[in-house]
């Protein structure tokens, strides 16, 4: 597909136990992402085209570096003849996105078909009988949300496990539930946000990659003020540096005001070790 496309949206990759994370984040700039395996993407800031295949999508917040290329993606798809996408979005968005895209075709004269449901904190989106998702509130200065995915099966329950198989072959004959559900956290994505969006939710801290926002680290930029405008200051992962469970944390959306060089430096300096070599900057 991507066969003679020239793409100006940079990708980075990283291959994680299964799972290929690709995008790119800078702040103001565009962030996207795509996990192949699990058939899922978040933000829209730009669209490589080798992301169109992907077709649903979670939309962390409406800041355009993060939803802008939005009813691009929905137009190509349309071109290629592709299904129409699903996009969850934080709900208050829906209907101005859905304006947006009315309008867009009023001037391109070509439909937008895509499906736009709400993402609402607390919910859980199925995505497959092996995955599902769920929704957390984040702190932003506009609505918005971080994802969970989580790998779920069903394992026999403990009081079952010394049975012989044709024990429990009778008890589900008989209707028992033999069965019972265990999650794990996979992938967690935090968007724009505060810290509050990881202390709120646990689970970012035990998921085996979490991606995370951490857009400023030098110390002249002040937390406090950091925090009303709704990010993560690096002195907000030191702080925190024991609660990381994750094997891989990829730290994203660095500012624009700091050199990849620098970046580097002030993060080697303010975690050595780099979170045991855990913490990926995503450069
Ligand atoms: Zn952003």
């Amino acid at each position: 597909m991507s066969g003679g496309i020239v793409d100006n949206s940079p990708v980075r990759t990283v291959v994680h136990r299964g799972l290929t994370i690709e995008g790119y984040s800078r702040a103001a700039v565009q962030t996207y992402w795509r996990i192949p395996e699990l058939k899922i993407g978040f933000d829209f800031g730009a669209q490589p085209w080798s992301f169109m295949g992907t077709s649903t999508w979670f939309v962390s917040h409406t800041h355009l570096d993060h939803v802008a290329a939005l009813p691009v993606y929905v137009a190509r798809r349309r071109m290629m003849k592709m299904e129409p996408p699903t996009i969850y979005l934080p709900e208050s968005t829906i209907e101005p996105v859905e304006r947006i895209l009315k309008l867009f075709t009023r001037l391109d004269r070509g439909r937008l078909p895509c499906q736009l449901l709400p993402a609402r904190p607390g919910e859980e989106i199925e995505l497959s009988r092996e995955h599902v998702v769920t929704v957390s509130a984040t702190r932003h200065t506009v609505p918005s949300l971080g994802f969970i995915v989580w790998d779920r099966r069903r394992k026999l329950k403990a009081e079952f496990q010394g049975l012989s198989g044709d024990q429990i072959r009778d008890l589900r004959l008989g209707g028992t539930d033999v069965t019972e559900e265990i999650r794990f956290p996979l992938l967690a994505y935090v968007g724009d946000s505060s810290p509050e969006g990881l202390d709120s939710c646990p689970a970012m801290y035990e998921a085996r990659i979490l991606i995370t926002e951490i857009t400023f680290i030098a110390p002249s930029h002040l937390k406090d003020k950091i925090h009303k405008y709704g990010h993560i200051h690096l002195d907000d992962i030191v702080e925190r540096r024991d609660r990381f469970k994750n094997e891989l944390i990829i730290a994203s959306h660095f500012s624009t005001r700091y050199l990849d060089g620098r970046i580097r430096k002030l993060v080697e300096r303010a975690l050595p070790d780099l979170l045991g070599g855990r913490l990926k900057l995503w450069l």
